[in-house]
């Protein structure tokens, strides 16, 4: 029977993976946060101060332990990943009815942030290898749907601005992002790294984040690190950082006692109360790390002797295998896949629904999207939690 072959695989999978997390019933989650270490201490430590708020001592040392860990120059601790690439992409220069280039396999969060600015995101394929925005795929778009005039780049079709492009780091694993950079700067578009799920991968032994104008990370509670919500915006632009600093605490003008401000702002601080969990999970990220590149190499040497491809990380990277994930064979199978595991308590999910498919993106311009039609059919994510 059709389905018999199927079952056997699948409960064959659903027994090796209750075996790696220790469990051998109840739900095993698609990624649960991890509190191992001085969290409580710190965030008790907040209260106590009662600097709780978007102004206090873990702020500072949360963004200091960013700069050190990157490597980038300035770090703005934002109340998450989404305001924060708000922030960047509006101090990229992107302004109404512009386009942004984005990969259609995304997270929301990218299309939404460029549409607070009134953008709209144009779609370019994705590397079947890298899972992020293909270099070879933006290169070919560029050529041959744009213009340049006055050092700046227009959509012909449309005549539209294209100011900026966001790779985003899919599940962790960098993309091409020095091609892609290369690319970006001959046609004078700004980059700005969505690098929201890669904090602490390294391509060509640089952190992701770091390569374009400003980088963003995010630390929402799925993430491998969490400070309940928060986000932060990397740059190595002194302009720009401290513009990203002034922009997320209301343009305030720093002054003791005025209140005075030179500009619409936003209030995207990150709480101090937060920030108490943001330092004491910058301080295990290392070990999470280490403990997830293992779960990716036993899931990769099982996998090996299954029909099912596990997904590795591309060369010149080190990721740090947010969510791991597998290809199956098609839709159906996908389907039947997901259906078996989730009924035996194992979270497994689709990659997200195409941003291009989406109605509110669906009439936004877009390149050939096979690769990421394909990926999308395919993919599934593993439970892919710190073991601790
Ligand atoms: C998580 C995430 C974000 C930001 O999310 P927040 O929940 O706002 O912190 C942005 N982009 C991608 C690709 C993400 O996965």
């Amino acid at each position: 029977m059709f389905f018999s072959k199927y079952f056997a695989m699948f409960s064959h999978i659903v027994k090796q993976i209750r075996e790696i997390f220790g469990k051998n019933e109840g739900f095993i989650p698609l990624h649960e946060p991890k509190f191992v270490g001085n969290e409580r201490k710190y965030v008790l430590d907040a209260i106590d101060s009662t600097f709780v708020s978007s102004v206090g001592e873990y702020v500072n040392r949360f963004e200091q332990q960013i700069k050190d860990y990157t490597g980038a120059k300035y770090a703005v601790a934002c109340a998450n990943g989404t305001s924060a690439l708000h922030i960047a992409l509006l101090l990229a220069g992107v302004k109404q009815n512009d386009l942004v280039i984005c990969q259609p396999l995304t997270f929301i969060a990218t299309c939404n942030a460029l549409s607070y600015l009134g953008a709209e995101p144009v779609f370019v394929d994705i590397d079947k290898q890298t899972l992020g925005l293909s270099a070879e795929k933006l290169a070919d778009f560029l050529e041959k749907e744009t213009e340049i005039k006055e050092n700046q780049c227009f959509f012909k079709k449309t005549n539209q601005k294209i100011s900026a492009c966001v790779p985003m780091h899919t599940f962790g694993h960098p993309t091409e992002i020095d091609k892609i950079l290369e690319i970006c700067k001959k046609y004078y578009i700004n980059l700005i790294e969505d690098s929201a799920e890669s904090l602490g991968s390294v391509y060509q032994g640089k952190q992701t984040g770091t390569f374009g104008l400003l980088g963003i990370y995010s630390l929402n509670g799925n993430k491998t690190i969490t400070s309940g919500g928060g986000g932060v915006i990397v740059t190595d632009n002194e302009f720009l950082g401290k513009k990203a600093k002034h922009l997320t605490t209301q343009a305030k003008i720093p002054h003791a006692w005025e209140f005075a401000h030179d500009q619409i702002g936003y209030n995207y601080r990150m709480p101090n109360l937060n920030a108490a969990m943001a330092v004491a999970q910058m301080e295990k990220l290392d070990e999470f790390i280490e403990n997830k590149r293992q779960l990716a190499e036993i899931y990769a040497d099982f996998f090996e002797k299954t029909p099912f491809k596990f997904v590795t990380e591309p060369k010149n990277s080190r990721s740090i295998y947010w969510l791991n994930a597998i290809l199956l064979k098609d839709r159906t199978e996908r389907e039947l896949f997901l259906e078996f595991m989730n009924k035996n308590g194992v979270m497994t999910r689709p990659s997200w629904q195409l941003m291009n498919e989406l109605k509110m993106f669906e009439n936004c311009h877009k390149a050939n999207l096979e690769n990421a039609i394909e990926i999308q059919n395919r993919l599934v994510n593993l439970p892919s939690s710190v073991r601790i």
